[in-house]
């Protein structure tokens, strides 16, 4: 069975950047299963399994256009103490979950003044080129609730 629109798809992975740093990985973890097709991943990556079958092992360089977009500097502001309510010892590199206009994100703290908290908002990995070296473990047709929910239930998916 090769991967195409609503397949379930297990896949091992590391992640690394153009530096070779490893940023993920599915080592020691069940592999990672998504339905192909609902965009539960980044593009490039959804693109460059199209067609794969189990067994079939890939290297993709993935353009941040492709993955989780480029960095944009109107994303780091800077937000009143107060905003992170009784937060205290807000630290450079601490990240919280935060309700934005455009759905919850992760925002980053880049720095901490006074009475000021300077928050980056961009995807942690956002302008970076990802690199991923996949393993496909297993791919299945999905089941009805799984397309009715647009995700994986089960092993390496959501437990509910
Ligand atoms: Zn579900």
């Amino acid at each position: 069975m090769n991967i195409a629109k609503d397949k379930v798809v297990s896949i091992d992975y590391t992640l690394t950047d153009d530096g070779g740093k490893v940023l993920d990985s599915s080592s020691g973890r069940e592999p990672l299963a998504y339905l192909h097709g609902a965009g539960n991943i980044i593009p490039g990556l959804e693109s460059a399994l199209e067609g794969k079958g189990r067994g079939d092992q890939l290297n993709v360089s993935i353009k941040p256009t492709d993955a989780y977009g480029d960095r944009d500097d109107r994303m780091i502001q800077a937000v009143p103490r107060t905003a992170f309510g009784g937060a205290q010892n807000i630290e450079p590199g601490m990240q919280f979950q935060a309700n934005t206009p455009a759905g919850p994100r992760v925002i980053t703290v880049v720095g901490v003044e006074d009475d000021q908290v300077t928050v980056d908002a961009n995807h942690p990995l956002a302008g970076q080129t990802l690199n991923f070296d996949v393993k496909v473990v297993d791919v299945r047709d999905a089941t009805a609730a799984e397309l009715e929910h647009g995700h994986v239930h089960g092993p390496g998916g959501h437990q509910h």
